[in-house]
């Protein structure tokens, strides 16, 4: 089957513009739809057809894809007022790159083969900076002859496909790197904080990290600059991360599995979000740890 080319996409935030800016870059027809209608301008430029709403997208497209922020803004574009799915027809796909959870992606898969639509759960590992590059990694859940026949199109997105297994398996594989990604921030952000407290300059961190080569990893070079300058222009903003932390904890108790440092990581995290912080990059765990100690 030939790979459909009219492609509606929904949620033109910090990762849906720049995906959606790669999609329009390697050639694919692609209209848009998102909640804020600003966002949308700079495609019009690109020349896409801008949609009014979520359902006049799916009339112009072959394959959906969305990049929401959490469950409630999937169903709010899906099945809100003209939500794409009535409007989407048999035969049509449904690609998912939010980070959703496993529970939620399972319904999607379900409610889409009921109406004889592909689904493909595709969330993303990497950041603004790789959406941008077009190197995220997708982390691929459904048939596998599905995923083979749509890998195309995600590597106008990404530099790799990691087939995880039929949906929700791409949002389970997205939960376990993420509680990676969650600790290895809160240890940047604690071990910054107790070198100040000790009168050192946590520039030594990332010095000595560098120069070990077991420990030499890209994300602590990517989150250097938030650490040490304090600043957290957010690339992956802490309240999406926050989500993140209750499906992997709500995962794990289900299946009668404790994640005690994720639920401490968690719990940080929620102190920062109570701070006003939510909006903010996740490395803003760091100013919870340092702020009483200004005090
Ligand atoms: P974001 O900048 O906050 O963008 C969220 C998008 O969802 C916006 O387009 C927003 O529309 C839309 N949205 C939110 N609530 C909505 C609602 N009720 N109805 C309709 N649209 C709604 O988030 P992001 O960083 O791009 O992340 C998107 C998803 O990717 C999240 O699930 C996140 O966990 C995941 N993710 C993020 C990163 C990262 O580093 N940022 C990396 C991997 C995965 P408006 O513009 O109108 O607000």
């Amino acid at each position: 089957m030939p790979l459909p080319t009219r492609i509606g996409f929904i949620g033109l935030g910090i990762m849906g513009r720049a995906i959606a800016a790669n999609l329009v870059k390697a050639g694919f027809q692609v209209s848009v739809y998102n909640r804020t209608r600003e966002k949308t301008m700079e495609f019009a430029d690109m020349g896409c057809q801008v949609a009014a709403t979520p359902g006049a997208l799916a009339k112009m497209s072959d394959t959906i894809i969305t990049m929401v922020s959490d469950p409630a803004a999937m169903q709010a574009v899906m099945d809100g007022p003209d939500g794409f799915f009535p409007a989407f027809s048999e035969g049509k796909a449904l690609i998912n790159m939010s980070t959703l959870s496993p529970d939620y992606t399972s319904s999607l898969a379900a409610k889409c083969l009921a109406a004889g639509i592909t689904f493909l759960d595709c969330p993303v590992s990497g950041s603004k900076s790789a959406a941008e590059n077009a190197q995220l990694v997708i982390l691929a859940g459904g048939e596998k002859m599905t995923v083979g026949r749509f890998t195309p199109l995600l590597k106008a997105m990404g530099n790799a496909v990691v087939y995880a297994g039929p949906a929700p398996a791409g949002t389970a594989l997205k939960l376990c790197i993420n509680l990676i990604v969650a600790q290895l921030t809160t240890a940047l952000a604690e071990a910054a904080a107790l070198a100040e407290a000790q009168d050192l300059s946590p520039e030594l961190i990332f010095e000595t990290l560098k120069e070990n080569s077991a420990l030499n990893c890209g994300y602590f070079s990517l989150k250097k600059k938030n650490i040490l300058g304090k600043e957290y222009p957010p690339a992956f903003p802490l309240k999406h991360m926050l989500k993140d932390a209750g499906f992997m904890l709500a995962e794990a108790a289900k299946r009668g599995l404790e994640l005690p440092v994720t639920a401490a990581v968690e719990k940080l995290m929620a102190k920062s979000y109570n701070s006003g912080y939510g909006d903010k990059d996740l490395t803003v765990v760091l100013a919870n740890l340092t702020e009483p100690l200004r005090r």
